[in-house]
């Protein structure tokens, strides 16, 4: 079964369209994200352009503050001082990577942890990491690992006790998301470059979540019969220029109850997860 990203986002999207309609009708305003751009990298612009076309669509305030490539560090700290301040600005994303000059670790300092969307501010990381179970009303859960949890509710995947190899072991994806597993009683085996024998771990997994960063990585010799495949990986196919994921769906697609493409699957979530997270900041604001 292929997952459909694109059905699943615009449901999101509909339903967060309406919730907003209610919200500016009792408090006069919709949540607002502010996305920090800071330069023209090919990528964050798209990206950015991305949610602008989406918080439209969810009926949520969407300002984009563009910085130039030269900005310096105290440009943008003054900056996210001041949406910090801004009691209109409900959410900040600072759209990495920055310029090499700036450095990243300072920026994420500054946000305030009530306004940070993506969830990685110290304070934010340490309370996923304090959480034993998985209730995260006071604070983001990260966006990709946040509709990787969502990927697997939706299609009802019983993560109880069960057998779950995290491929990548980043502060942004694979850590995070190997936390949210373990709070609804997954057994985690976190995988990463120094794993001896991965296809061995692999093979034996009831479910897979892939972020690497490797185009077509997983092949369908690794997977068993019926697993469930999260594809996180976003790549360019060498062999074709087009996007590709860490797995390849092709091959592997046959044997699996549920797999997650590329284009088109974890992506698709990872920005409804963002506006999803502005409006909780939102409503923490107003409800505590
Ligand atoms: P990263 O480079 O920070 O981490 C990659 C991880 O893969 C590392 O932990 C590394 O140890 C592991 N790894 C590398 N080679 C390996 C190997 N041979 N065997 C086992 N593990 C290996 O990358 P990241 O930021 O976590 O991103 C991973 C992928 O997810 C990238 O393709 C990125 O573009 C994508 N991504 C997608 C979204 C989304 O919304 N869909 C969001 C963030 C990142």
């Amino acid at each position: 079964m292929l997952f459909d990203g694109k059905t699943t986002a615009a449901h999101i999207l509909q339903a967060l369209e309406k919730e907003n309609i209610l919200l500016r009708e009792e408090y006069g305003r919709v949540p607002c994200l502010s996305v920090v751009l800071v330069g023209e990298d090919y990528g964050s612009t798209r990206y950015v352009a991305s949610c602008e076309k989406n918080a439209q669509r969810a009926g949520l305030d969407c300002r984009v503050v563009r910085l130039p490539e030269s900005s310096s560090e105290e440009d943008v700290l003054s900056t996210i001082y001041s949406l910090n301040e801004d009691n209109n600005v409900d959410g900040i994303l600072v759209q990495m990577p920055l310029p090499k000059h700036i450095r990243q670790e300072r920026i994420v300092l500054a946000i305030s942890p009530e306004k940070d969307v993506d969830g990685v501010t110290d304070a934010n990381v340490s309370q996923l990491w304090k959480q034993k179970h998985n209730n995260y009303s006071q604070f983001c859960v990260p966006c990709t690992p946040r509709s990787v949890m969502r990927i697997l509710k939706e299609a009802e995947i019983d993560l109880d006790g069960r057998d779950t190899v995290v491929i990548g072991r980043s502060n942004i994806v694979g850590m995070p998301v190997s936390k949210l597993l373990l709070n609804e009683n997954a057994t985690v085996t976190v995988c990463h470059s120094h794993t001896k024998d991965l296809t061995a771990l692999l093979r034996q997994a009831d479910i897979i979540v892939a972020a690497i960063g490797k185009p077509k990585f997983v092949s369908a010799e690794m997977v068993k019969e019926g697993a469930v495949v999260v594809d996180v990986g976003i790549n360019t196919d060498p062999a074709t220029g087009k996007m590709c994921g860490d797995v390849d769906t092709e091959a592997v697609a046959p044997k699996c109850r549920l797999i997650t493409p590329v284009p088109g699957g974890v992506g698709q979530l990872t920005i409804c997860s963002l506006m999803e997270n502005t409006m909780d900041c939102f409503k923490r604001l107003h409800h505590g």
